[in-house]
């Protein structure tokens, strides 16, 4: 082959750059590979690793079906090296071709990885940008470059700007004359309110492609979590499109409402649940938020609703890639809370006494699926507080989610949820004791413990973890004006108040160190 042409798994986009000018027959080959680096190098969930495979399958199919040549590499071929730099390795030798080309990797670590093999074989290696994205690797550096502080809302105005989603006539302020309705976006689920419960979500049942793969993941990796049995997911731009209209016509218009709510047995509420097919490349970022945006023109959807959603894309999943690649590789290893703790076991086992943490890890180890407010605020919010290993949380994150990508999960874990990058993304750490929880949610009310004790037998453990969180980093958080509240509020609590919240804290934690859950936690 003249030209062999490199196709990651999370690149199955017909209009990839790397696929620009490919020809049918043999002088253009397309490479790609199904390796088992990529599902074990953190244990990825059986559903993450069914949905990769399949969804590659048939992009496969699709160009072969367009006249193109495809070297597909299946996980149980013979000789198969496990790696992707492994493949490609074997592939330039296979094909006796003096040039690769290939779209810029969404990890690091792949990237590096296939420019190190690239290199020892000698050929040329021609990365091309990823399109896909609204927001280069360089134009986000350009942005960021000189700004003392790079906070989203900026950057999310920016590219509002740049591409003219929803802006008024002049093209320089906002549709509504207002840029942000996240104040409106913030209601609990009231199932009266809302005209009754969330629509089920549309479900793509495997047809035998993904049955196939299904079969191949329980076989190899029959001890990585998730239930490959309900798997629904779309696998196909054409699935991906229906699932993306599907939420259009059927939930966009309460996804602002209810963005940040929590509810018991909805699983994904008024969520578009369409990550995996946007990070595979199914569906692009452009034409989402031009989708949702013509909903709201035709008076189908609210803008606060099509604003929160647009700002999502746009806005978080844009800004999230650019600081990843602008902080790459130590952005990885940040821990500037020193924390330490192994990461409990129940995020495993999905075995707590915790109703809301039960709910979102039990749909998560089955799913592969938990709505953002399920990842910052109660898995998220309770590493954070128990003083987690970044790390460890990290990878957590990076396996049991169908839609975990590194590049958008560890800004997410590192900035968001456990503000060990020290606000480089967040202006103050996410923390929250049980209010928020049982504002947001209807979790408390069916669980053992009560969110309104700070101490004593059937405390909620947020509350005294959220007073112990700021205690044990006063050190490093007391500037912070943000959070000039809560410790005024701490410095006006009796001494024996804030005694007995540390001993909470402290029993609690040598239990969960113990148990690896709260399992049985103030009970003789
Ligand atoms: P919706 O709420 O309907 O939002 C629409 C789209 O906006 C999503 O599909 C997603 O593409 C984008 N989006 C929303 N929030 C974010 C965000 N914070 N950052 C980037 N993009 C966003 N998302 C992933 O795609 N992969 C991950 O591995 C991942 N890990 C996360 C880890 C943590 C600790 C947290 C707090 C969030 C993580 N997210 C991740 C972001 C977010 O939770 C998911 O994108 C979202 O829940 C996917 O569900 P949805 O499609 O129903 O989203
Ligand atoms: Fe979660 Fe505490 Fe509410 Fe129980 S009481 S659901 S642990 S916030």
């Amino acid at each position: 082959a003249r030209t062999l042409r490199l196709v990651l798994g999370d690149q199955l986009s017909r209009g990839l750059t790397a696929l620009d000018g490919a020809q049918p027959g043999e002088a253009d080959v397309i490479l790609m590979a199904e390796v088992a680096e990529e599902a074990t190098h953190v244990p990825s969930s059986r559903v993450r690793i069914a949905l990769f495979l399949s969804a590659m399958r048939h992009f496969a199919d699709d160009l072969v079906a367009g006249g193109l040549t495809v070297d597909y590499v299946a996980l149980d071929d013979a000789g198969n090296t496990g790696s992707l730099a492994g493949e490609l390795t074997r592939a330039i030798a296979r094909h006796g071709t003096r040039r690769v080309v290939m779209t810029e990797a969404g990890d690091w670590r792949v990237e590096q990885a296939l420019i190190r093999a690239a290199a020892a074989a000698g050929v040329d290696l021609d990365i091309r940008p990823d399109t896909r994205f609204l927001c280069s690797r360089n134009d986000f550096r350009d942005w960021a470059r000189g700004r003392r502080q790079q906070r989203m809302e900026h950057f999310y105005r920016m590219m509002r700007r740049r591409t003219g989603l929803l802006m008024a006539d002049d093209g320089d302020s906002p549709a509504g004359a207002r840029w942000n309705f996240d104040a409106e976006n913030r209601k609990p689920f009231d199932a009266k309110a809302a005209g009754g419960r969330p629509p089920v979500p549309a479900g793509f049942p495997p047809d035998e492609v993904t049955r196939a793969v299904i079969r191949l993941v329980d076989a190899r990796f029959g001890a990585h979590v998730g239930d490959t049995a309900g798997f629904d997911w779309p696998v196909t731009r054409a699935q991906a499109l229906a699932a993306l209209e599907d939420f259009i016509t059927r939930r966009l218009e309460r996804f602002g409402d209810y963005q940040d709510a929590m509810a018991a047995g909805e699983e994904v509420l008024f969520h578009a649940r369409i990550s995996p097919a946007l990070n595979l490349g199914l569906l692009e970022p452009l034409e989402v938020c031009r989708r949702a945006e013509a909903a709201w023109a035709e008076g189908r959807a609210p803008l606060a609703a099509v604003e929160g959603f647009i700002r999502q894309i746009l806005g978080w999943r844009e800004y999230v890639r650019g600081i990843y690649w602008l902080e790459m590789p130590g952005y990885a290893a940040t821990n500037a809370l020193d924390a330490t703790r192994p990461l409990p076991w129940m995020y495993w086992s999905g075995e707590t006494d915790m109703a809301c943490m039960a709910a979102a890890l039990g749909q998560t180890l089955r799913t592969g699926y938990a709505h953002h407010i399920q990842r910052l605020m109660v898995t998220g919010n309770f590493a954070l507080l128990t003083g987690t290993r970044p790390e460890e949380v990290a990878a957590w994150y990076l396996a049991v989610y169908a839609d975990a990508v590194e590049w958008v999960e560890l800004p997410n874990v590192q900035g968001m949820a456990l503000h060990a990058d020290g606000g480089r993304m967040a202006s103050k750490p996410y923390a929250a004791g049980a209010g928020y929880i049982s504002r947001m949610s209807d979790h408390c009310r069916g669980c053992r413990y009560d969110p309104k004790r700070p101490t004593g037998d059937g405390a909620c453990p947020f509350n005294a973890l959220y007073w112990d969180f700021l205690i044990r980093n006063r050190r490093r958080l007391d500037g912070n004006p943000r959070l000039a509240l809560a410790y005024r509020s701490l410095d006006r609590m009796a001494p024996a108040r804030v005694a007995a919240l540390e001993r909470q804290a402290a029993d609690f934690l040598a239990h969960l160190d113990r148990h690896g859950s709260d399992r049985g936690f103030g009970r003789p």
